[in-house]
């Protein structure tokens, strides 16, 4: 996408030449320290030289080789054990920050990660609003880094999908690929898959104008002119929010009437950055390298034309992804799962964190944030049941 792209791993820093010495190394390069290996610029712009902990430099080599998500080195390559005291479902920033506390907490949890290891954010390019990387991170490095973290305090992460579960009682029951695991506890962290158009040139430039999040990526483009795919609430609450960047929307609509409710509808329409087009399909999204425009069609005249922009927004829903769970949890109207104070569900023992609960916020930060709380809870609770130690506020 049109923004500053962060440094990749072992490229110079701009004003830096590549290869150049990085600057001190928080921890004096001890790989004993903590944050040893990282390097951080708050780039405060006062000419005052680098604090001891500036930037988590994606430039330096990091101190252990992260592994790519899901590839060779990875923990999947042991498979074996199938029993633990813990199993989270999803390796999405909330299963994987579940991991590191349960791992952590010495629960030596599996992580059944299914077929998208890293979840949504390994289909965006540039992420600039989790903390911690001033720079922005690709959001494929981002997810590597935190499974990294979890296998390194022990935690087992298989990219298999659950097909279906028992939480009938103790142990639980998860199947993947025919085999059987099972859990004293369990976290779901299945997350909710974005919808897309299902086009070959909408895959190819997702990430490169093409996203399916405003809140994520509306800020890339400012003074833009942009489109909105989709009639429902979701699409106007979208293209509204998108006119605090883009310098006007095209919302883009296959039918003539709306799913969004008419409050969104009359203020989208009383937006003059928006324009409304209907019985308008997206056939093509065109472009090699970025979104350069769409390819539309008439779907009552069947007459095509060409539009051109700088990016596409495709707002046509999500779908949460609890097919294994639906017969044994609570889902709500739109088929997310419901949680009973905090992470708990109907049953003991069962927690969930992240998207798949969550239709308010889906953000990385407030879905890791939720595997954060799933683990303790999680913990507190097999401490409860005497099957986990007792655990400090240290631990965490
Ligand atoms: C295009 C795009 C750009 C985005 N950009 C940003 C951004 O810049 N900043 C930001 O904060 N957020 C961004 N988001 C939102 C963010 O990605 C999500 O809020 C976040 O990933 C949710 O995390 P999660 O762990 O709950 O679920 P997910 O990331 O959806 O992960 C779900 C995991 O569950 C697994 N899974 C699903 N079904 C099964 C099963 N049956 N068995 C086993 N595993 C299963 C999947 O393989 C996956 O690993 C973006 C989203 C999209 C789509």
């Amino acid at each position: 996408m049109s923004k500053q792209r962060p440094v990749a791993r072992g490229e110079a820093r701009s004003g830096e030449p590549k290869g150049s010495a990085p600057t001190k190394r928080a921890g004096g390069g001890d790989s004993s320290f903590p944050f040893g290996g990282l390097q951080i610029d708050f780039g405060r712009g006062d000419g005052s030289a680098p604090l001891a902990l500036p930037a988590i430099d994606i430039a330096a080599e990091p101190a252990t080789p992260v592994p790519a998500v899901g590839g060779p080195g990875s923990v999947a390559a042991e498979a074996g054990r199938t029993e633990s005291k813990l199993v989270i479902v999803g390796s999405g920033p909330a299963g994987l920050t579940a991991a590191i506390y349960a791992a952590r907490a010495n629960l030596e949890p599996i992580v059944l990660g299914g077929t998208t290891p890293g979840g949504q954010l390994m289909l965006t390019s540039d992420v600039e609003n989790y903390p911690g990387f001033h720079d922005g991170i690709q959001g494929p490095d981002l997810m590597a880094l935190f499974r990294a973290q979890a296998e390194r305090f022990g935690t087992l992460v298989l990219d298999v999908d659950v097909d279906a579960v028992d939480l009938s009682g103790r142990p639980f029951r998860l199947w993947a690929r025919g085999v059987e695991y099972q859990a004293q506890s369990v976290i779901v962290s299945t997350g909710a898959s974005a919808m897309w158009l299902g086009l070959e040139s909408e895959t190819r430039l997702r990430g490169r104008g093409v996203s399916a999040c405003a809140t994520c990526d509306g800020f890339f483009f400012r003074d833009r002119e942009i489109g909105v795919v989709g009639g429902g609430d979701t699409a106007f609450e979208e293209a509204t929010y998108l006119t605090r960047f883009a310098s006007k929307i095209h919302l883009l609509h296959r039918r003539d009437a709306f799913r969004a409710s008419k409050i969104m509808v009359d203020r989208a329409k009383a937006n003059p950055k928006i324009e409304i087009h209907t019985n308008v399909a997206v056939d093509e999204v065109l472009g090699d390298e970025k979104v350069s425009g769409v390819q539309l069609r008439d779907t009552e005249t069947g007459k095509r034309s060409k539009m051109p922009l700088d990016g596409l927004f495709i707002a046509i829903g999500h779908r949460p992804n609890t097919d294994a769970f639906r017969d044994w949890l609570d889902i709500d109207d739109k088929g997310y799962l419901v949680v009973h104070d905090r992470t708990n569900t109907k049953i003991d023992g069962v927690f969930v964190a992240g998207d798949v609960h969550d239709h308010r916020y889906r953000q990385a930060v407030t879905a890791a944030g939720d595997g954060c709380m799933a683990a303790i809870d999680a913990e507190r609770w097999l401490e409860s049941q005497g099957i986990a130690e007792a655990t400090t506020l240290t631990a965490w």
